[in-house]
């Protein structure tokens, strides 16, 4: 169809250099398809053209002080990309990786997360290429300060509501909070993954996690199958992996991997929660100390890596949880998975499977949930915390817990019947892509020229 294909073109040419963002964009764009066909109005109004432009990017300079006195400088960015729905929302990545491209595929996935979600939410994502590694509270606490200085100009309830990514959890919310509150003297719902005592909500820290885990529980139980006692292979040491891990045992499932950008922690006896939540969320350490509370456990540093692929992809299991980073699931770490006979995969990060592994995985017709349906949990328990705010109400971890259950069911179900209305009956991805694509679109269409 030309109109994909002009559209994409002519976006890299517009926004060079944004290869993630390409990635991104195609494959919502591909799946389009069939849609676009039935339904030429899309066209007519211009929506590709728009829905792939923000309607608005802020990048910016953030100086801080390290521990030495000496001057740091770090870019900032809020890509602010789209408002039909609701407020922008979306988390801050604090990681040296971090470009406009970065933030702009995040950003445009956002939308239609949460658009799949059913909630009153748009999309947008910002971050920094700052390093939190190695940095004291303090280095974290002052770096903080500066990005809100320029940010809280740009946010506010219902406005724009940030939340955590990677390299962004309790400490730094905090951080921003208190900056956001000095300089505004507003004590409000601007940002979520808040402490539970100054308005954050339960089940909040836990919701991305265990929502990758009930969407696995929900496309097994389509096929007629569970979790219990299948062996699960996850990926990451960080939020969204240390609660996938706690979700699968209380679902009677077998977690035996996890990761960090050092290396693959084997623990065939099943990963000791305990021990993995004292080094990373308390010591922030390595996964290379794992193995010296737990014997039987083996630790793979990423350089030891062979062919090229991802340690983690060739230990035989059941079930897969990438829920590291982006890209980490390349289309050879696929094919072992499937050979090792992994039937499930439930991707807890964002975009973590290329698009070579993705069609192998369709391909191979096992179920397959895509991340921005997958882990669409944390941002919708995001506006629960949002919707706690402004009723200044706090629910308890069990209305929250199964508000996120019955979330989560609906979005497989979306995708599920979106997919099996165009004809591609086990494809969440162009089902996800698609019913989170109208919702918005319909929106665009609703709302006028924007
Ligand atoms: P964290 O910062 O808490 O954890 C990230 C984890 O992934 C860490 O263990 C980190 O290792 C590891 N990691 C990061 N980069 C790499 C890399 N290049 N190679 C190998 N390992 C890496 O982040 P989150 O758990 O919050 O986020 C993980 C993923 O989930 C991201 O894709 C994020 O966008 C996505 N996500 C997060 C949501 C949330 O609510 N937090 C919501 C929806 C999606 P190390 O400790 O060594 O840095």
């Amino acid at each position: 169809m030309p109109y994909v294909h002009d559209t994409l073109t002519r976006l890299k040419q517009s926004s060079p250099a944004q290869s993630e963002f390409y990635q991104a964009t195609e494959e919502v764009l591909e799946c389009l398809r069939p849609l676009f066909e039935q339904y030429p109005h899309y066209h007519e109004h211009g929506i590709i053209e728009r829905i792939v432009e923000p309607e608005r990017q802020i990048m910016f300079r953030v100086s801080w002080l390290d521990d030495a006195g000496r001057v740091c400088v770090n870019k900032g960015y809020r890509v602010q990309f789209n408002s039909a729905l609701g407020p922008y929302k979306g988390g801050l990545r604090f990681h040296p990786s971090v470009t406009s491209g970065t933030i702009k595929f995040l950003g445009f996935e956002q939308i239609f997360k949460n658009a799949l979600t059913g909630l009153p939410i748009g999309g947008g994502k910002g971050g920094a290429d700052f390093d939190p590694k190695g940095k004291s509270d303090n280095e974290i606490m002052r770096f903080c300060q500066s990005y809100m200085t320029e940010l809280h100009r740009h946010i506010g309830p219902t406005r724009d509501v940030p939340a955590g990514d990677i390299g962004v959890g309790a400490r730094e919310i905090g951080y921003l909070y208190g900056q956001y509150k000095r300089l505004t003297s507003r004590y409000e719902g601007v940002l979520t993954g808040k402490g539970l005592d100054w308005g954050g909500s339960l089940g909040r820290k836990e919701a991305t996690g265990y929502g990758a885990v009930y969407f696995a529980q929900n496309m097994l139980a389509a096929r007629g199958d569970d979790l219990h006692g299948k062996r699960c292979l996850v990926s990451g040491a960080g939020n969204v992996a240390i609660y996938t891990i706690e979700k699968l045992y209380e679902l009677g499932a077998h977690p035996i991997t996890c990761s960090d950008s050092g290396g693959t922690i084997h623990d065939p006896d099943g990963i000791d929660l305990a021990w993995l939540k004292q080094l990373k969320e308390v010591r922030r350490a390595s996964l290379e100390e794992y193995p010296s509370e737990r014997p039987k456990a083996r630790y793979v540093p990423v350089c030891d890596y062979p062919h090229g692929g991802h340690h983690i992809w060739q230990i035989p299991a059941d079930a897969a949880f990438p829920c590291a980073t982006q890209n980490e699931l390349i289309d050879i770490d696929a094919k072992a998975m499937l050979a090792n006979g992994v039937a499930c995969v439930s991707e807890g990060a964002n975009m973590p499977s290329t698009k070579e592994a993705v069609d192998l995985l369709l391909d191979a017709g096992i179920a397959y949930g895509p991340g921005k349906a997958a882990n669409a949990g944390g941002v919708a328990t995001s506006q629960l915390e949002m919707a706690q705010n402004s009723s200044m109400e706090q629910w308890t971890l069990e209305q929250v817990d199964q508000k996120l259950q019955q979330i989560m069911a609906d979005i497989h179900r979306q995708c599920a019947e979106t997919a099996a209305e165009f004809g591609a009956q086990t494809n969440l991805v162009l089902g996800a892509n698609i019913a989170g694509f109208r919702k918005v679109a319909d929106a665009m269409i609703d709302q006028g020229l924007t």
